[in-house]
């Protein structure tokens, strides 16, 4: 057997969710993507299979396996469907708020809700006018009698219009960048909450992303996570442990189109033998093998430290790392996937060139690649390492 991280019982789950991929969602892949039409029928699969579990503590009705296998179901599933990994990406996204800022009264009456998949969540923090910049958002929530009120709207949420719970940032000071945002949990049917569009878009077409608006939206002061003025720091922390997910989608997303590339190159043949068999092919193939194995690497890597308990500080440049690799390795390895199909991979009957759309959204949202880069540039100029070369002349 090839050499493999995962231990006995996480490979018995990694086998569960591969064949729920393989048997019942690779063929409803190019339909969902053709129909830009949200996919209930995967919801209720992995409903029934205990699925979104894998995301959330035994507690709370999950499986308490951790982030690693997590990120491992999230990278099985994408190899068939962008659409469908972001499905449990996200309900990973939308709770973490609970999760890492959560008081035990909130966790207790939402976290059961998602951990089974009854409720989908999702994270709103990205406004018309602030992406990479999120401190400058504009929404506002005003304390009022025991609520708060917000005004404002939010852009590009995935799973707007299909979640009953949006974690959503707002100012409750706007005099303040950071330090005037907090976070509150807003239920889909709250007076004055609307989702007011949805966008079409060129991957990942049947998650939905879209507009929400907030019109003296009341919300109880009990949905505020954590303290005022601790919004934006959750933001990242969360930001911190979700983008890995986006890694995984990646990841999933290359390994597929390398798999479905190879098995390709195996029996076309062009000048007398398989493609596989002329060296700029297989040294096309040898490259996107590679790239794969070392943004597993260093995805499997982050999982193994959330899961060892490294302290949060630690975690940033790794998950950054992580996502950062796989996005990249995504473009790259189905651009070149596309390729070795030659004008088949061009056309809408074989799934690369849907492949190749969806990866390009991994280098875009939680985070655009740039901002990665700065982050982890930033945490090397932190870091204190051991200058072994000083004395070098
Ligand atoms: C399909 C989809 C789903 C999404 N889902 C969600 C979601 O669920 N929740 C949510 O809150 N948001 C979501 N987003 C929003 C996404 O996270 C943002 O689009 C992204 O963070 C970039 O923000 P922006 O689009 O405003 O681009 P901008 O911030 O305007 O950036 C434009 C360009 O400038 C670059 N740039 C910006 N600042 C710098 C800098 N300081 N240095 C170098 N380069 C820089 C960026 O990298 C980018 O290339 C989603 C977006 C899409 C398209």
């Amino acid at each position: 057997m090839p050499y493999d991280v995962l231990t006995d019982d996480q490979r018995e789950i990694r086998e569960l969710v591969r064949t729920l991929a393989r048997e019942r969602i690779a063929p409803r892949a190019a339909e969902i993507d053709a129909s830009h039409e949200f996919p209930w029928d995967v919801v209720e699969l992995f409903r029934e299979h205990e699925v979104f579990g894998l995301f959330f503590e035994e507690r709370y009705g999950g499986t308490g396996t951790g982030t690693l296998l997590a990120l491992v179901a999230i990278e099985e599933v994408s190899k068939v469907c962008a659409t469908s990994g972001l499905i449990l990406a996200v309900q990973a996204l939308g709770s973490l708020g609970l999760v890492l800022g959560g008081s035990d009264e909130q966790c207790e009456r939402y976290l059961p809700r998602l951990a089974s998949g009854e409720w989908l969540a999702a994270y709103a923090l990205t406004e018309a006018g602030s992406g990479s910049d999120s401190a400058a958002m504009r929404t506002e929530a005003r304390r009022d009698d025991g609520e708060y009120v917000l005004n404002g709207s939010k852009r590009f949420i995935t799973n707007a219009a299909v979640a009953s719970l949006y974690t959503v940032f707002a100012k409750t000071d706007p005099s303040k960048r950071h330090a005037g945002i907090s976070a509150f949990l807003v239920e889909s049917d709250a007076p004055g909450f609307e989702v007011a569009r949805l966008e079409p878009k060129m991957g990942i077409s049947g998650s939905t992303t879209g507009e929400l608006t907030f019109t003296d939206c009341r919300v109880p002061e009990a949905n505020r996570l954590g303290s005022e003025g601790e919004g934006f720091r959750l933001a990242m922390r969360i930001l911190d442990h979700s983008r890995a997910g986006v890694g995984a989608q990646a990841l999933g997303i290359a390994q597929g189109a390398t798999d479905y590339a190879l098995e390709y190159a195996k029996t076309r043949e062009t000048m007398g033998k398989p493609i596989a068999e002329h060296q700029l092919i297989a040294a096309k193939l040898a490259d996107m093998e590679t790239a794969c194995e070392a943004a597993r690497g260093l995805l499997y890597r982050f999982g193994q430290m959330a899961d060892a308990g490294v302290p949060d500080a630690e975690l940033t440049k790794a998950s950054a790392m992580a996502k950062l690799f796989c996005a990249d390795t995504a473009m790259w390895v189905t651009t070149e996937a596309v390729q070795i199909l030659g004008g088949y991979g061009y056309i809408r009957e074989y799934p690369l060139e849907r492949m190749m759309r969806d990866a390009k959204i991994t280098q875009i949202y939680e985070g655009t690649n740039e901002i990665q880069r700065l982050v982890i540039a930033r945490e090397m100029v932190r870091e204190q390492r051991a200058f072994l070369l000083a004395g070098v002349s």
